[in-house]
């Protein structure tokens, strides 16, 4: 998901920051080809004293996901949408944008994505649980509360884990 940073803006109230803020983003979403949506986007303006107004803007996009449809063409409209989109706001000063497309293979994290099934990367419905008995080592039982899948059941626990029993992960129909 595109994280656009925006240096060298050095004092403005908050309210024009946030205003910056939805141009910005709109200028990101409406291009098509981007297929990225308003909660995918986010905006932060760095707080950087070494920055002084008038020494002109320095935007950053980073996080891109490398995609075919994002050509170095639609990557440069990108650029120039919201370097645009600044430079209404500071007329006259100097302005540059830079993107960096991103490959996950390059390291990546994300703790929504550890909070979804493990299985199907669908949402887990954490407003329904169910009782899980699982065996423990010493032949006892031990009860668990497991979180399932809204689309293949599988049950997690509040950590986002699989439950797990004989090496297998439990779901929904092995409860009920
Ligand atoms: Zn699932």
């Amino acid at each position: 998901m595109p994280i656009c940073y925006i240096h060298g803006i050095n004092y403005t109230t908050e309210d024009i920051l946030e205003k910056m803020r939805e141009e910005i983003i709109t200028a990101i979403i409406s291009i098509p080809e981007l297929g990225l949506n308003e909660d995918m986007v986010s905006v932060f303006f760095p707080a950087d004293q070494r920055y002084i107004m008038n020494e002109g803007v320095s935007i950053t996009i980073m996080g891109l996901y490398d995609k075919p449809e994002r050509t170095e063409e639609v990557r440069n409209i990108l650029a120039r949408n919201v370097g645009k989109t600044i430079e209404t706001w500071l007329p006259g000063i100097q302005i540059e944008c830079l993107i960096f497309p991103f490959i996950p293979a390059q390291g990546f994290w994300c703790s929504q994505d550890e909070l979804r099934c493990t299985h199907c990367r669908h949402e887990i419905a954490w407003t329904m649980s169910t009782t899980v008995i699982l065996p423990t080592e010493c032949n006892g039982e031990i009860e668990v509360i497991g979180y399932p899948c809204q689309t293949c059941g599988t049950l997690h626990e509040k950590d986002g884990k699989p439950i797990m029993k004989d090496g297998k992960p439990v779901t929904l129909k092995d409860v009920i």
